[in-house]
Parts: structure tokens; sequence; C-alpha cells
């Protein structure tokens, strides 16, 4: 590739998100690359690997973009958050809930880690709840059910859907364990799984898991709506201010 003519199709934070695109343009017939930024990007420091793009030679840019439209783009357009995970294979985060994925599995480490996630529109992850592994165990995670129910609540009043959760696999694999795809439950729920990485701390990779089998979603990650914190005044239980 003529490295004069190079023009970025998308940037991704995660090089493995970088990774799908590039094999869906060449799947596509379109000879794509995958590279690093070093120069930062625009928060240097906040990932290891920030500003990861995807490029194709400046001929086939228009030809890029139309092979993906075909996945991502076209399924933002759905109201319906099943046909937008079949489709668009991607799942939005915000910078905060990948920070609290992160806080919350070091903290319980070597313990797995669990929550769940809150969607605001399809795909896009809203609020983290990082809540307690009844399991207590290194390899497997219950959400207990207390903290499920009171997540429940706390959603429906801001009308989100629970439809996700995360975990992590302190000593594991990337991959959901066999454990957890028998365990998944609804095959619209989106599946973070964070594993212990050395040099990336906590890899955060998500899936959909269907019928015993698990696929890749790409992770995008939004500095649009979206935060962990409660929008409104605190519900603890303490009295008002
Ligand atoms: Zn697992």
């Amino acid at each position: 590739m003529d490295e004069t003519k190079l023009a970025t199709v998308e940037t991704f934070t995660f090089r493995h998100e970088a990774e799908i695109v590039r094999a869906r343009l060449e799947a596509g017939g379109v000879i794509a690359m995958v590279q690093a930024d070093d120069e930062g990007g625009m928060n240097p420091g906040f990932f290891a690997d920030y500003g990861v793009r995807v490029v194709v030679n400046e001929d086939d840019i228009v030809e890029a973009r139309d092979i993906l439209e075909l996945g991502a783009d076209q399924a933002q357009d759905a109201p319906d958050r099943d046909a937008l995970i079949d489709s668009a294979l991607a799942v939005s985060l915000h910078p905060e809930h990948i920070a609290a994925f992160r806080a919350h599995a070091d903290f319980v480490a070597p313990e797995e880690c669990c929550g769940l996630l809150a969607f605001d529109r399809p795909g896009r992850v809203r609020f983290v709840y990082c809540l307690t592994n009844i399991d207590a165990s290194r390899h497997r995670f219950t959400v207990d059910p207390t903290e499920h129910f009171r997540a429940n609540q706390h959603a429906e009043r801001y009308s989100w859907e629970i439809a996700g959760t995360f975990h992590s696999h302190p000593g594991g694999s990337p991959e959901p364990s066999q454990t957890d795809i028998e365990s998944a439950g609804d095959s619209a729920w989106v599946h973070v799984v964070m594993s212990h990485d050395p040099a990336e701390k906590w890899r955060i990779r998500a899936f959909v898991i269907d019928r015993g089998a698990a696929s890749e979603l790409a992770v995008r990650v939004t500095d649009v709506g979206s935060l962990t914190g409660h929008e409104g005044r605190n519900d603890s239980g303490g009295s008002a201010p």
C-alpha cells in the first residue's frame, strides 16, 4: 500500500475492534491496515491503545464505507435493540463505564467481579451497576439477586432497560467460558467480559450468546449522553439537603 495515499475509515479505542472492521473490509474485497496512533490522541494516557485507526488506500475509501454501512451505520437507525445487535455487531460505552468496569474488577480480584448494564437506546449503555458476586469465586459469578432487583427498580425510574452483564476473568481467557455460555439466558443480552492482561490491564470485549455460541460485538466508545453517576438527587435514603 502506498503510505502517502491512505485514508482513515474509522478510529477505535481498542485494537481488537479495529481488527474486526479490517476483517469485514477484507471480506468485502478492500485491503485494509490497522495503525496505532503514536501521538497519544485526544486523551493521552487514558487508554493504552487510544486511537487505533483502520486505513485503506484513498481510492478505496468510498467502497470501504459502503461495506461498513451495510452493518453498523444502517443498524443505528433501527429502533429494535435485538436487530441492532444482530446487524451492527457493536455496543457503545462511555469511557466512565470502562473505568467503572476496570475499577470493580481490580477491587474484587482475584475473584470474578460482576454487574449489570442498562441501555438508554439500542446498543448504547447508559449506566453500569457494579454488584456483588455472591459466588465469591475465581471461576464463576452470580449477581446478588437483591442488588439485581434494586438495579431493575433504578433503571425503570430512568426508562432504561437492563439488558446486559459484565464480569471479569482475573486469571482466565478473554472469551466467555463454557459456564458463561450455558448460563447466558436472554440471547439479546450483551455480555462484557474482562480478562486480565499484563499489557492492557483489563481487556474488554463484548459478546452476545445465542444457542450455545458466543459472537463478538465491536465496542465503540462514545462521549455522548452516558455517565455512571446518578443524574438526579441522591436516592440512597439520606435526608434531602
Ligand atoms: Zn466468565
